[in-house]
């Protein structure tokens, strides 16, 4: 049943809060919701039918900032203050693009590879993050206007191959623009969602979801079963989209009437002519044989064949793109159930007949190919909302799961946002001869030092048999269950000795600490690998303090004086910087002492084997 309020400054009935979906695209994005009445989703529009908007910024004079079609207008004539395509930014640093630079025809600022990057407009910096705030800000402004109610929370999708500082950086965006982001979607799970897929506990499906948009081709192949999305494989074109067949069309005509490059470049408002006419006969073409326009004084014209004939390279790549990623799904194209197609590009009948034809199977393509992923959006943010009750929520680990290593170290097992449920194993040693147990401390967070990590339990590994260091193989196993709730195994391999616990690991943590241990990972970074770094240098200067130590005291008789004193002197040395905390000089000494006790370790090697050679009878 639905709650209702009622606003006590205005005496009016409030609506219970609406949760939007939000497909953040590269080239267009907008906004889908459940339609209260009918239940189904739909795109929300403006009065003159347009649900797109472009995302493109411009920065107008005095700090005027437009988002969508005002914005677009001036790609252009203003390369320098009209930024599109942030999205391929997204959680990048300049290192990551800079071989894409000559794309950009605005400034990615260049001064330091190692940060994220920074867009210049103007005299000001934007952050990617920043770009897309404004997007999204433009989106919730215009679906307050529509909707008449303020707009507050939302789900937004993303690339299924975005990795977790691009889901972040997603995140960060939404929160800018004054939404809280309660889910990142992956596209293509949103895709399957909007053709109803996932929506019974039963079915299990493998689908391809082909998605052909303005700059980019994505291809993933999902498995869905009980409710849980997996990502098979995915593979695709970051460079490849609707953008090329533009391309294509408006060189096909300005080669036809012998246009230089030269001639365009000084004629902006001409190319850009030539581009929007490209554009308008590709999307013609869709369901008409031929077109033709005006553009200055020539007359322009174009058939399907022709305009077929001229994309063909690009449909034929993205067509292998998607054997590769069968390839690494390792699953058969018979094995394929669906296939769903998503994009403005996949409007283009070549596109949708070639695709049918590798799966040798019927599409999916009855929904608008540009509004889908933001249907699917829509539907989860239903989910979330909790209007779907019989269905299974899609969950993901909001922060890192790991152990504590030698030296107070985290490792992590489980990293923030992975899929559940999930599992992993990883193989651990003893420090000591003879060690019969092991203790083996959960933590959740992701700073580089437990202590900075919140506990979640610990429990020992007992009755581990004597062995030496180093030959016991403990498994420590982590498996969140679809419940979120994690079940830590640890198994001494040679023995057999096995100890289990099961943790809540949500249990007691507010959205907002979850936030705040994020937010501590960002600002500690820095001091973090620090840190971990002179951990690291002090175990291992312990360690080879400990194995020197025992070799000296072992064969005295067999060294010199002067080789005695000198270990037994960097020995000491080294103890006393292990307190001190310099990383580098700790490794420095570390060196030192390997160079001092080489030299004998290696004779009196050399004399154990011809000792024991001469023992044997021939
Ligand atoms: P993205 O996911 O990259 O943000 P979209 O899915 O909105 O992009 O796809 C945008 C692309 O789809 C553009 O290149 C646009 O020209 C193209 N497109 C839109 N409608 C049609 C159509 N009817 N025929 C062919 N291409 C189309
Ligand atoms: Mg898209």
């Amino acid at each position: 049943m639905a709650k209702i309020g009622i606003n006590i400054a205005t005496g009016s009935l409030q609506q219970p809060e609406m949760i939007v979906g939000i497909d953040l695209g590269t080239t267009n994005s907008l906004v889908a919701i459940i339609h209260p009445d009918t239940k189904k989703p739909v795109v929300l529009k403006e009065h003159d039918g347009a649900a797109l908007v472009p995302s493109i910024i411009h920065f107008g004079n005095r700090g005027a900032i437009t988002v969508g079609d005002k914005a677009k207008e001036f790609l252009i004539a203003q390369p320098h203050n009209t930024i599109f395509s942030v999205k391929r930014l997204m959680g990048k640093s300049y290192g990551d693009v800079k071989d894409q630079s000559s794309f950009f025809t605005y400034k990615v600022i260049d001064d330091n590879t190692e940060s994220l990057v920074k867009i210049q407009a103007g005299d000001k910096f934007y952050s990617p993050v920043e770009l897309s705030s404004f997007i999204l800000k433009e989106l919730k402004t215009r679906a307050e206007h529509i909707l008449k109610t303020p707009v507050t929370k939302a789900v937004i999708t993303v690339p299924a191959y975005f990795n977790d500082a691009q889901r972040q950086a997603t995140r960060d965006a939404g929160k800018l623009a004054g939404l809280d982001v309660l889910r990142i979607v992956n596209e293509p799970t949103a895709a399957s969602l909007a053709y109803g897929m996932g929506m019974s506990k039963e079915e299990t499906k493998i689908v391809a979801v082909y998605d052909l948009g303005g700059g980019t081709f994505d291809i993933s192949i999902l498995r869905i079963s009980n409710g849980i999305f997996e990502v098979l494989s995915t593979n695709g074109d970051t460079y490849l989209g609707g953008d090329d067949f533009d391309r294509v069309i408006s060189t096909y005509w300005t080669d036809q009437l012998g246009l230089t490059e030269e001639e365009l470049n000084n004629n902006k408002s001409l190319m850009q002519e030539f581009r929007l006419q490209a554009e308008e006969a590709k999307k013609h073409l869709s369901n008409k044989d031929s077109f033709s326009c005006k553009i200055a004084d020539y007359e322009m014209q174009l058939t399907k064949s022709e305009f077929e004939r001229l994309i063909k390279p690009f449909v034929e790549k993205t067509i292998q793109c998607c054997k590769n990623a069968l390839l690494d799904a390792g699953v058969n194209k018979d094995e394929i159930d669906e296939v769903i197609m998503v994009g403005g590009s996949t409007r283009v009948p070549a596109v949708k007949k070639a695709v049918s034809e590798s799966f040798n199977k019927k599409l999916h393509d009855s929904l608008n190919p540009d509004e889908v992923v933001a249907l699917g959006a829509a539907v989860q943010a239903d989910i979330l909302a909790g209007n779907n009750k019989d269905f299974l929520l899609l969950d993901i680990t909001p922060l890192s799961l790991g152990i504590e290593t030698m030296g107070g170290l985290m490792d992590v097992l489980i990293p923030r946002n992975s899929k559940i449920p999930s599992k992993v194993g990883r193989q651990y040693t003893t420090q000591k001869d003879g060690q019969g147990s092991m203790r083996i401390s959960v933590y959740q967070g992701e700073r580089d030092l437990v202590k900075d990590n919140r506990k979640l339990a610990e429990f020992s590994l007992i009755g581990i048999p004597g062995m030496p260091s180093g030959m016991p193989k403990v498994e420590v196993s982590f498996l969140v269950n679809a419940d979120g709730i994690l079940v830590v195994k640890a198994k001494e391999l040679r023995s057999g000795v096995e100890q289990s616990i099961e943790v809540k690991p949500q249990y007691g943590l507010t959205d907002d600490e979850v936030e705040k241990m994020l937010l501590d990972s960002i600002t500690h970074a820095k001091e973090d690998i620090q840190t971990r770094a002179l951990v690291e240098a002090q175990t291992e200067a312990k360690q080879i303090i400990e194995t020197t130590s025992q070799f000296i005291s072992k064969n005295k008789n067999f060294l010199t004086v002067e080789e005695l004193t000198e270990t037994m002197s960097a020995i000491n040395k080294l103890t006393e910087l292990m307190d001190k905390g310099n990383k580098d000089e700790i490794q420095g000494h570390i060196e030192k002492l390997n160079e001092i006790s080489r030299p004998y370790a290696e004779r009196l090697m050399d004399e154990a084997i011809s000792t024991a050679m001469k023992g044997k009878k021939i």
